[in-house]
């Protein structure tokens, strides 16, 4: 039997994972191997131009994972995972934004050492280096009558391609601000990391990329992982180090497969037990969001990019950062509202409150131990004992009909389709949010980074996992803390700097 090694191997060829292999291949006279379970995303029509990226929902390249039933949120919910090379940076609506520093200050304090604003941020200069950005389609009225309403309603205009941009917004705009969305596209094609780090010219031949190949599970050699198991059965061999980047459901997942995690849930499914580390799976972390929507009184114009051009940051709290995002959508965004009986329409526009700092924590945990079942996904949306989840997506609620009665958006506005303008009981909207709210597909935290003296620490701040020689971990699992803005460009940033720490 042939022996098929790598000095390095990189399972799941995502948003961090592309950045990683790719980069780790430049640096040097050694071996890659980037493993992905989907198909490569080079010839997709449907994956490459933008507009077309909620076609991918729920469709062939979509994971699409279920999530448990939720006491107080939308048990329907569904979280879409691309399943492709490029990940969800083939599916997603390439909304480009770095957090704020603030965000860094907290990872730090959390016990991330190292990761505070300015050493991330050189890690975002060199994404950015790759990954071209640009605005989207400025020109349409309706989206523009958004932003001036906005600015009536006190949220001035604000220039999100600031690399800071949290910065200037807050200590000039007390209640917050609104403005155009950068978005890594160029032109009608999405700047996936796939399509910024590995299809380009030049791009290193000691990178080996095996697409429709599911890694299994990890073979070990005392605490050194030997090899990844594919789902035929095969085994590639590590020669260095491993780099998991399979997201935040799947990293954790071929974890607890392999013996890593907490010890009585694995013993619970007679998986020996290699390395015990409790906080596997925990702190699963999200951005629930609400969705108004209202009917055109014409039709939609339709000059956009991917339909969600612009957004609005408030400090609803009054403390000095922007507690909710409300995107703004060119359509009728009526996946749990048509189900649960709303009206809909083709001519329409959507507000989407987010929460930034939802602090309702779920988790992850095996299924079973066979890796083809999918694992349980419990976010607890809306749990958290304080009421702040919902009490702040509430107040996005209300942001959202305040700029829609100014003008010039009111103009356009014929009716309020959800959840309707008769409906303004915090009671009533709560009632509407928890049966129709969706997530902005933003799931972190899971093996989340942190000091090596705290229990709960699935990697250190060098991202290599607690106890184990020579495996690291690069994708929005190891977020410590949500970030307050979209979390791609995040995600690739902790791509740059996993291959900048392990690289030969
Ligand atoms: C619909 C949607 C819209 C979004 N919109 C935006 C946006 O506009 N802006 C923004 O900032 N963020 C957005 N996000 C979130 C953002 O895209 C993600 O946070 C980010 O892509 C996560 O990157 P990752 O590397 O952690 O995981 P992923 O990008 O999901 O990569 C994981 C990869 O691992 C592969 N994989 C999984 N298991 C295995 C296995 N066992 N073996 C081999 N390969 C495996 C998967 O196929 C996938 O390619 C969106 C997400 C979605 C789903």
């Amino acid at each position: 039997m042939t022996h098929e090694g790598y000095d390095y191997i990189v399972v799941g060829g995502g948003s961090a994972g592309c950045v990683v292999a790719s980069r780790l291949a430049e640096a040097g006279d050694v071996s890659v191997c980037l493993i992905e379970a989907g198909p490569n995303d080079c010839d997709l029509a449907e994956v490459q131009d933008l507009a077309r990226w909620s076609e991918l929902l729920h469709g062939e390249l979509d994971f699409g994972y279920r999530i448990e039933p939720q006491i107080h949120g939308n048990s329907r919910l569904v979280h879409s995972r691309g399943r492709v090379l490029g990940g969800c940076s083939s599916h997603n609506s390439c909304i480009a934004l770095r957090p704020s520093a603030a965000d860094f200050h907290s990872w730090e304090r959390s016990g991330a050492e190292g990761w505070g604003p300015d050493p991330v941020s050189e890690s975002f200069d060199r994404v950015v280096e790759r990954v071209h950005l640009e605005l989207g389609n400025t020109a349409n009225p309706l989206t523009r009558d958004f932003v001036a309403s906005a600015g009536r309603a006190g949220y001035s205009l604000t220039d999100f391609s600031h690399p800071l941009f949290s910065q200037p917004f807050l200590s000039q705009r007390r209640k917050g601000g609104a403005g155009w969305l950068p978005l890594n596209k160029r032109g009608t094609r999405r700047e996936s990391s796939s399509n910024a780090y590995l299809h380009r010219p030049g791009v290193a031949n000691n990178l080996t990329i095996k697409t429709l190949s599911s890694v299994v599970a990890i073979s070990w050699l005392g605490r050194r992982a030997r090899a990844v198991v594919l789902a035929d059965g095969s085994e590639i061999y590590v020669e260095r180090d491993l780099v998991l980047s399979a997201g935040a459901f799947d990293t954790p997942k071929l974890l607890l497969l392999s013996g890593v995690g907490p010890p009585d849930a694995l013993e619970a499914l007679g998986i020996a037990v290699l390395h015990p580390l409790v906080g596997v799976g925990k702190h699963l972390i999200d951005h629930p969001e609400g969705v108004l929507i209202w009917e055109l009184d014409r039709a939609l114009p339709n000059a956009t990019s991917q339909k969600y051009e612009a957004a609005l940051f408030a400090d609803v709290d009054g403390n000095g950062r922007a507690d909710v995002m409300l995107h703004f959508g060119l359509e009728a965004f009526d996946l749990h509202t048509a189900p649960a009986g709303y009206p809909s329409a083709s001519d329409a526009f959507s507000l989407t409150p987010n929460v930034c700092y939802a602090v309702s924590e779920g988790e992850v945990t095996l299924r079973s131990g066979d890796p083809r079942d999918p694992v349980v996904i419990d976010p607890r949306y809306f749990s958290d004992s304080e009421g702040y989840d919902e009490r702040t997506m509430l107040e996005g609620f209300r942001i959202a009909r305040e700029v829609v009665a100014q003008t010039p958006l009111a103009d356009w506005a014929l009716r309020e389709l959800a959840p309707g303008a008769d409906l303004v009981s915090d009671a009533d909207l709560s009632g509407y949010l928890r049966r129709t709210h969706n997530t902005v597909y933003h799931p972190a935290g899971t093996c989340r980074m942190g000091a090596p003296t705290d229990e709960t620490t699935v990697v250190d701040p060098n991202l290599r996992l607690v106890g184990i020689d020579n495996v690291f971990i690069a994708d929005a699992s190891v977020f410590p803390e949500m970030v307050g803005v979209n979390p791609n460009l995040t995600v690739m940033m902790i791509g740059e700097r996993c291959a900048a720490l392990i690289a030969p």
